[in-house]
């Protein structure tokens, strides 16, 4: 798997202080607007994927979905939504899960997955780990495998990473920022 981090780290941009103080955002967005480096970082994904198990991709609300798009489009694998709290029409499985300061919440259609799926779970960055867990969590309620979960960037010092390979789900993260 090739791909230049120190150059899609040069494209990541590290906003202090956002949303709220003592927070260091990394955001991701210029990557969709550097066409050489949302090429590395989907052909990444795609070639780490493109012979694995998995029957299908959940993407997490909302930059998860970018990426996971092209890889699903690429590998022809259907593509499953993770959503914040009241974005899916139709019935729905709902997690809550702790954030530092209250709660947060995600869902999903409840025929996105379901028993024989082996489904990989990817977002663009893990923090603490809990949105993935929760994503996790429901596919698991669905009746399905989670294989993996993956995302961009991972901050390790909030073990994020550690929590999730806990329960027994490999992580892969392709940038660390300590
Ligand atoms: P967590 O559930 O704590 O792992 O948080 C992960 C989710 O929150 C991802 O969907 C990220 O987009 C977002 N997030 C949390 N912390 C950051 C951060 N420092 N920079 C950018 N996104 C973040």
């Amino acid at each position: 798997m090739s791909y230049d981090e120190f150059y899609i780290k040069s494209v990541i941009r590290s906003l202090p202080d956002w949303p709220e103080p003592g927070v260091m955002f990394r955001d991701i967005t210029p990557i969709f607007k550097d066409p050489k480096a949302l090429r590395m970082v989907a052909d990444a994904f795609i070639q780490r994927y493109m012979d694995s198990e998995l029957t299908h991709i959940a993407c997490i609300d909302a930059r998860g979905f970018l990426i996971a798009s092209i890889m699903a489009y690429q590998m022809q694998k259907p593509l499953v939504l993770v959503r914040k709290k009241g974005k899916l029409p139709g019935e729905t499985v709902h997690q809550e899960y702790q954030l530092e300061y209250g709660t947060s919440a995600v869902e999903m259609q409840v025929d996105a997955v379901g028993p024989g799926d082996k489904v990989l779970v990817f977002d663009d960055l893990i923090a603490t780990g809990g949105t993935i867990l929760a994503a996790c969590t429901l596919i698991k309620r669905l009746g399905a495998e989670v294989i993996e979960s993956a995302a961009l960037v991972d901050l390790p010092d909030l073990q994020g990473s550690i929590r999730i390979q806990e329960t027994g789900i490999p992580v892969f993260t392709m940038l660390a920022y300590e």
